[in-house]
């Protein structure tokens, strides 16, 4: 980050909330659409553009799923613990669970499952834990540490570990909070892009570019999805639209586009429609718990130290 020009605050600010009310517009968007092919969408709605609910969950309008309500989960908890408190999150994660959430994953349950009986706060290493259920909810953890990529790096995969302990899963969660900073920072989709590309060389099973055209829960598919038409679009709006009328895991692939997406094009770029749509108890917390993130990373107490 140290050839990106340092912004204002307030434009981090500003990046922060929209990636995380990106999130929750991604989610709810995609929600409509998830687990159906992208012919099945056409045929449907011809394009899916509204935030409508209902899908298999029999969504209300607005209404958010595991995604977002994870994310919060971890917002909450490092807001009320003042610091980065993994039994905590473990904590928001299990009375989560127990509130009958509208939908969680079988790996997340087992997860949070395993912290309940055991207290364990790490599940044992698993080539099926190779899900994005870690990935989803790393919008709390990427405001959270900005200006400090150590502390990025241990974060995401302490948080991934509570319920998926996988490698491919570990580096997809790094690289989306390492670019989560770079956009709230000022970097350009360019800039973004040539981010990913080198990530790519690194990890060739996240390649997409041809675009494979899977959108399943598999991280390396969700990955290629969000990649894909984040770097094929130049709108927040755009990018959400085709994302989830993709189909398979709309409302992830769509939650994770959002966030990037809301990190890149700002609080600007979000459809006033679809926020308008959005459940209110959520666009009332999501941006306040986003800019406490921010308000509390490294960066911000290197500013208050040096005032630069
Ligand atoms: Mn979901
Ligand atoms: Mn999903």
């Amino acid at each position: 980050m140290k050839n990106v020009q340092r912004p204002d605050w307030k434009d981090i600010v500003d990046k922060a909330r929209a990636a995380f009310m990106g999130v929750a517009l991604g989610d709810a968007l995609g929600a409509t659409t998830e687990f159906m092919t992208a012919r099945e969408i056409k045929v449907q709605f011809g394009v899916h553009n509204q935030i409508i609910g209902k899908g298999w969950l029999y969504l209300k309008p607005g209404q958010v799923t595991d995604d977002t309500e994870m994310s919060v989960q971890m917002g909450r908890a490092i807001r009320n613990s003042g610091r980065w408190h993994l039994a905590a999150i473990a904590d928001g994660f299990a009375d989560w669970m127990k509130g009958r959430p509208v939908d969680i994953g079988a790996t997340c349950a087992r997860g949070i499952r395993n912290y309940i009986v055991h207290h364990s706060l790490e599940v044992p290493p698993s080539p099926w834990d190779a899900g994005n259920g870690a990935l989803m909810r790393m919008v709390p953890v990427a405001l959270y540490t900005l200006g400090d990529e150590e502390c990025l790096d241990r974060y995401a995969v302490e948080q991934a570990h509570l319920t998926h302990n996988n490698p491919l899963s570990d580096a997809a969660c790094i690289f989306f909070g390492r670019l989560v900073h770079n956009a709230v920072m000022g970097a350009t989709l360019d800039q973004l892009r040539n981010l990913a590309d080198d990530f790519v060389a690194q990890h060739p099973v996240f390649a997409y570019q041809p675009y494979p055209g899977n959108s399943s829960a598999y991280v390396a598919d969700t990955v290629q999805t969000v990649f894909h038409f984040l770097f094929s679009t130049t709108t927040f709006e755009e990018c959400l639209i085709n994302t989830v009328n993709q189909g398979g895991d709309a409302d992830t692939t769509g939650a994770l586009a959002g966030m990037l997406a809301g990190a890149l094009y700002g609080v600007r770029g979000l459809p006033k429609r679809w926020v308008k749509r959005l459940d209110p108890r959520v666009s009332s917390e999501v941006p306040g718990l986003a800019e406490y993130l921010v308000n509390h990373s490294p960066l911000s107490q290197a500013q208050d130290e040096f005032q630069f």
